[in-house]
């Protein structure tokens, strides 16, 4: 007898036990995860750089016994070589892509490389040669011959067009005439120790009739070096940034999604079902209207109602990190519209989160748990959202009213 009392006691205890436990459970809380990935830092796009253009601009002088103009009858010629200009340049490469921004992920980045270098002008050796004709008849160049030497090699004009311009070039009596001689490309100049320009047949005397009594040549030796010469220059980066390339789903044109007007499930489109009562009621799905809008999301964008093409990859990945976060944490105060501040993953920082009475989100790392910061008086509080047997709770409560904090829903971890 007395056992089995005891047992019912027993039995009635447990049952008092688990009564209390199911009435006093709060709703499970469980923490959801989110990845944070950190991408290199590739911020630090190039800056510009400094660099040094060697090039060799070609140098002529006239060796010594050649003299600059000469005069020979009726005739002064003079044979130069038209100076070099150096004029700075930069060459502009082509657009690359480079990493996007992971801050900005709808945006190619393009990366340009401007190098600065240096133009030689003219690009080709350049002969000015000025005929003066100091005879009382006119002076035809067709009939005599001018001949360039490389190297004593005779330098063979490669525009025939140049020919015919001497040949066509008339000197009237007592006027001068200048006839520019385009010879070789710089490029083409592989140290030439010396070039040398001839003239032949001048007629130096010509008598009244027009006949040609006399003829000369010209000639001009010019001794040829290279000068290796430096300049500053600078490679400098340009970015670029351009939307990404998209385009519009075509299976659901661009909404995500697709709604379709349907009969109502619930009340097979009648719009009111009979209750368990007898009477006739009106549908709760469809208010009465027989008709539902049902919206399927788009399986070819997954929602989105675009696609996107991006360009530029985004940088390499550093590190992964995942969180835990627990959303809608309610926090309230006695008194309220204390500050509340929270931590940011991303900034990896606390932040001012508002005022209580406030819904804010609770996270934690596989490392750490960061508590939620209730400041009053100068005073930070710090809370976690667990309860006393170290269960997730949504809610954090703190009674100030004494003066000293009272925990009324969470754990305190640390008051400062
Ligand atoms: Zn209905
Ligand atoms: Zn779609």
């Amino acid at each position: 007898m007395k056992t089995k009392n005891l047992l019912s006691l027993f039995t009635l205890v447990v049952f008092a036990i688990m009564f209390w436990a199911s009435a006093s459970q709060a709703p499970i809380v469980v923490p959801r995860q989110f990845v944070l990935t950190k991408y290199s830092d590739v911020s630090g796009r190039k800056t510009a750089q400094d660099t040094i253009i060697k090039y060799t601009i070609p140098k002529f002088q006239l060796i010594d016994n050649t003299l600059q103009t000469q005069t020979k009858g009726g005739v002064t010629i003079t044979c130069e070589i038209i100076p070099f200009n150096i004029n700075k340049t930069v060459t502009k490469g082509n657009p690359k892509a480079f990493y996007r921004n992971p801050d900005k992920p709808d945006f190619d980045v393009t990366q340009t490389t401007n190098i600065s270098g240096i133009e030689i002008k003219p690009e080709k050796v350049m002969f000015l040669v000025t005929i003066k004709n100091n005879q009382n008849r006119v002076l035809k160049l067709r009939d005599c011959a001018m001949v360039i030497l490389m190297n004593n090699i005779q330098y063979s004009f490669p525009d025939p067009k140049v020919r015919l311009d001497w040949e066509n070039t008339l000197v009237m009596s007592n006027f001068s005439t200048n006839v520019t001689i385009p010879g070789p490309s710089i490029r083409e100049l592989d140290n030439p120790k010396s070039i040398e320009v001839f003239i032949n047949d001048i007629p130096t005397e010509i008598d009244d009739a027009g006949n040609i009594k006399k003829r000369e040549n010209f000639d001009w030796l010019f001794s040829c070096s290279s000068e290796e010469k430096t300049e500053k220059g600078t490679i400098t980066y340009s970015y670029e940034e351009t939307p990404v390339l998209t385009q519009q789903c075509q299976a659901c044109s661009g909404r995500g999604s697709f709604s379709e007007i349907k009969l109502c499930p619930t009340c097979n489109g009648t719009g009111h079902y009979k209750g368990y009562d007898g009477n006739i009621h009106e549908c709760y799905n469809c208010k009465g209207s027989g008709k539902v809008n049902v919206t399927t999301t788009c399986t070819s964008c997954r929602g989105l109602g675009i696609f996107k093409y991006p360009k530029s990859p985004l940088p390499p990945i550093d590190s992964q990190e995942t969180w835990s976060y627990i959303d809608n944490v309610h926090v309230e105060t006695i008194p309220a519209g204390l500050t509340v501040r929270i931590f940011n993953p991303q900034a990896k920082q606390y932040q001012d989160a508002g005022q209580t009475p406030r819904y804010v989100t609770s996270v934690f790392s596989e490392s750490k748990r960061y508590p939620i910061i209730v400041i009053y008086n100068n005073q930070e509080v710090k809370i976690i959202p667990i309860d006393k047997s170290g269960k997730n709770i949504d809610e954090v409560k703190v009674d100030f009213s004494s003066g000293s904090p009272l925990i009324k829903k969470g754990t305190i971890v640390e008051i400062n």
